[in-house]
């Protein structure tokens, strides 16, 4: 790849760990929140006050809340793929800080 022949060994570490995450593992970006509910049916223990507790993805889209039902056995496979959503993000954040001082350094090759 061109322009790649320095790099400080800080960003070639993020880079590594970021194309690693990447390749090999699932990200999805949103926080998981429980919300409690009524079915409506007054016969169920949650008429009584023992409210259903289900688990959901949220996602916020230019200010407006997505949700996504998340059947408890995947919570904490989508729990991972959240964190690494933002390992992602903090990897990109890396390397983009450090190729800003690159170039504030005026150091193109
Ligand atoms: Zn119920």
């Amino acid at each position: 790849m061109k322009h790649r022949s320095y790099m400080t060994p800080k960003q070639r570490q993020a880079r590594s760990k970021l194309a690693k995450l990447v390749h090999e593992h699932s990200f999805v970006r949103g926080t998981l929140i429980t919300m409690s509910r009524v079915c409506g049916n007054p016969n169920c223990r949650c008429a009584r006050g023992e409210k259903h507790v289900s688990l959901y993805l949220s996602r916020s889209e230019s200010g407006k809340p997505t949700l996504l039902f998340i059947p408890k056995k995947y919570e904490r496979m989508v729990q991972g793929w959240i964190e690494n959503y933002r390992s992602i993000k903090e990897l990109l954040e890396v390397v983009s800080l450090e190729l800003w001082d690159g170039i504030k350094q005026r150091r193109f090759d």
